[in-house]
């Protein structure tokens, strides 16, 4: 990589609670990830908003409604020093962006997270009218409008800061779909500088990767073509190309999307979770139905949290005296945490003990604490109605049986934000005021107003027990648990996103109730999963106590938990893994492509021209499987041929396969060599099964064409594929 390094977009940061500018997981991710980032000496630059009011505060009145506060944020009060950027000669540094016909400007903040700078761009100019000084107050608006101009703001302005400060990225990471149109601006940049389109396309994907954060639909910005026209129309003609092309890039049925946008745009694109990848392939696979979902080119990088932010200071200190002295930087080394076993149970105990006392006091939650409990089940999340937080609310007798019993008293406390536009949301938290009411469960049902990094600190640090209900696989990983398992609280949670990997069967407990099935029977069965754990397991190990009052079986779980889950589910392995499968060889692929004047990138642009212009050619015209399964001695496998039109394309620039699914095996393929040609543009293809072992007839084996270059990332990088089926 050379100095220009990774530029890291996103829409949000949570970096400290003191700079507003993040809603929830993924804010707090894109923070993590700097930090991370600064610790390891990545070389990145990050870019996003400044949010002038933020993310909303929050009040809940007397009825359960949700308030939204809009505080002006106060940069002077950061716990990060956030200055003005400032050109040579001092003053402001000042981008524009041409918006629905205007010019809007944005100048920029910077904050210093250790050696990484990230940059914040804000609308708050004089220079602009009345209307667009307001385009960048608040994080995540409701309005459309304000939505897409915001976008070019971060992708357009952020790309033009980047290119003012003089730094040239090799690797360009959307974090979520937000910043895409920053790969537009790319775009327009080298076509100003005599690029063709098709070339400059293939330079900008060569050198850009996208994480997709969410399956859920609000995740995933979509604007209507006409919409599109109007802000981005003064842009289509800058790109060298036609309104058609542009827009083919993001067209998703009949709008434009911008996830559709960055996977058009991007080299490598990658999920949050082994699970998160595979749900993502199903979600993308409706863009390229001619590719079979396991073959959409979608990797996966689990989530962690950055453990320096979210380790409570009593657990810091005690790893400090019982881990290699060096751990803080060794964090994603198994061997490292396996200490944990040997810290003595007494002061582990003792330790979370801390932790729960300060944050019942710090939160001001009516706790106290007797006889060694209560047992505290904390659950603390936006309130978006995929994350069901009123699941363990389904049986209300069974619920205040759980948490009435004085011998072995048990709390609840949830805290959580619902997005202003999302009315279901903020039903959920009406409902939970209206529950924590009822006299059978005063007392032991809390709410904490606010959720924000500060609480969530706390929380995570100072609760027994973590719980996560989403309908699966809605959570495309979650971090708040992993925050929770660094600081010895055990999660229960639904066997979704991270957890599904983090899960061993003996570090905290999984909700298993129903995988299929309609949403109320999942919800019946899950709850009844979870009272079922909060019975038979959780309350009776956590008051099964030693004659120190010690809880030794759970003191033994926490161990557990910690030693399996913190050197996995830690941004250092998290960046880590980026590097190697993503940026490496995103930064070689980008500079081969760019080099000698776009030597590399003009000749792939002109080799999937030819491609695309020729496709229409290429079929499948008859397959066999020629298989007499005794007919070889000792070696059953299976024979195909099929004679393939493959037009004015060559022979090698196409992959020839016969695919197939075993009930028992799964998908298997078996690549065909051409044989014999019949005539111009057409050939014989034969190929043999790859394993003796797999079952030709009960499985469909369809024959397929794709297109293939040595230049190519994935062996579908065209989208394109021609099928036959065998007879
Ligand atoms: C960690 C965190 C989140 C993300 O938690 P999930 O597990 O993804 O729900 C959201 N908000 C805050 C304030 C956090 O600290």
């Amino acid at each position: 990589m050379s100095n220009g390094g990774v530029a890291y977009f996103s829409a949000e940061f949570g970096l400290d609670e003191s700079l507003p500018i993040y809603s929830g997981g993924l804010g707090i991710l894109a923070g993590d990830h700097i930090k991370a980032a600064a610790d390891m000496n990545v070389p990145l630059t990050g870019v996003g908003i400044f949010y002038g009011n933020g993310y909303f505060q929050q009040r809940i009145d007397e009825g359960g409604s949700q308030q939204h506060l809009y505080p002006t944020i106060n940069p002077e009060v950061s716990s990060y020093p956030v200055r003005l950027v400032r050109d040579a000669e001092g003053r402001p540094l000042v981008v524009d962006v041409m918006i629905g016909g205007r010019q809007v400007y944005a100048k920029a903040w910077s904050v210093q997270v250790g050696s990484v700078t990230l940059y914040l761009l804000n609308a708050d100019v004089e220079s602009n009218s009345d209307a667009d000084r307001r385009l960048t107050d608040t994080l995540y608006p409701s309005e459309q409008d304000v939505r897409i101009s915001q976008e070019m703001i971060l992708g357009i302005g952020g790309a033009r800061l980047l290119a003012a400060l003089g730094i040239r990225p090799d690797v360009w990471h959307m974090n979520e779909g937000h910043p895409a149109f920053l790969t537009l601006e790319r775009i327009r940049m080298l076509s100003a500088e005599g690029v063709p389109f098709e070339t400059a396309r293939e330079a900008v994907k060569a050198s850009t990767v996208f994480t997709t954060h969410t399956p859920v639909p609000a995740g995933h910005d979509v604007f209507s073509i006409d919409m599109v026209d109007r802000y981005f129309g003064d842009y289509y003609w800058q790109l060298g190309t036609d309104r058609e092309q542009v827009l083919s890039l993001g067209r998703a049925g009949d709008a434009f999307n911008m996830t559709r946008l960055a996977v058009s745009m991007s080299s490598k694109v990658n999920g949050v979770s082994k699970l998160h990848g595979e749900v993502t392939r199903e979600l993308f696979h409706r863009w390229m139905p001619h590719i079979p979902r396991q073959d959409i080119p979608v990797e996966s990088v689990t989530n962690g949290i950055h453990i320096g932010t979210w380790l409570s200071a009593g657990m810091k200190e005690l790893f400090d005296r019982h881990l290699p002295s060096d751990w803080a930087v060794r964090t994603a080394e198994p061997n490292v945490w396996a200490a944990v076993r040997d810290i003595p149970h007494f002061e582990l105990w003792e330790a979370h003990q801390r932790a729960k006392s300060e944050m019942v006091r710090e939160l001001g939650l009516p706790i106290a604490s007797s006889g060694g409990g209560p047992l505290i089940v904390g659950f603390a999340r936006r309130f978006a109605t995929y994350k069901r937080a009123l699941l363990i609310f389904r049986d209300l007798e069974r619920l205040a049986h759980i948490l009435g019993d004085p011998q072995r008293p048990v709390c609840l406390v949830f805290a959580g934000k619902a997005h202003p536009a999302d009315d279901p949301g903020q039903e959920l938290i009406r409902r939970l005021v209206e529950l924590s009411r009822e006299d059978r469960f005063k007392g032991s049902v809390h709410i904490i107003e606010n959720y924000a990094m500060d609480k969530a600190k706390k929380l995570v640090q100072g609760v027994d027990v973590w719980l996560n209900t989403p309908v699966k696989p809605m959570e495309a990983s979650g971090t708040s648990g992993q925050k929770a398992a660094i600081n010895g609280v055990l999660n229960c949670s639904v066997l979704d996103g991270w957890w599904a990997e983090g899960y061993n069967g003996r570090n905290g407990w999984a909700i298993e109730g129903a995988t299929d099935g309609d949403l109320e029977y999942q919800s019946q069965q899950d709850s009844e999963a979870l009272y079922r754990l909060l019975e038979e397991e959780i309350i009776p190990l956590f008051y099964m106590r030693d004659d120190r009052a010690v809880p030794t079986e759970w003191v033994n779980l926490m161990k557990e938990s910690i030693c399996s889950i913190a050197p996995v589910f830690n941004t250092h392995r998290m960046v880590s893994d980026y590097w190697h499968k993503l940026y490496v060889p995103t930064s070689i692929r980008g500079n081969r492509f760019a080099a000698d004047n776009f030597e590399v990138a003009s000749r792939v642009a002109a080799y999937k021209k030819f491609i695309r212009d020729n496709w229409s050619g290429v079929s499948v015209r008859k397959a066999d499987i020629l298989a007499d399964r005794s007919s070889r001695i000792g070696l059953n496998k299976t024979a195909f041929r099929a004679e393939i039109g493959l037009g004015a394309i060559w022979h090698k620039d196409v992959r020839v396969e016969a695919v197939g699914s075993d009930g028992r095996r799964g998908i298997w393929k078996a690549k065909l060599e051409p044989v014999q040609q019949l005539a111009k543009g057409l050939y014989v293809y034969e190929g043999a099964s790859p394993d003796v072992s797999i079952n030709i007839w009960k499985s469909n084996v369809n024959v397929r064409v794709t297109p293939i270059s040595p230049d190519f990332t994935t062996d579908f990088e065209m989208e394109l594929a021609a099928w036959g089926i065998t007879e």
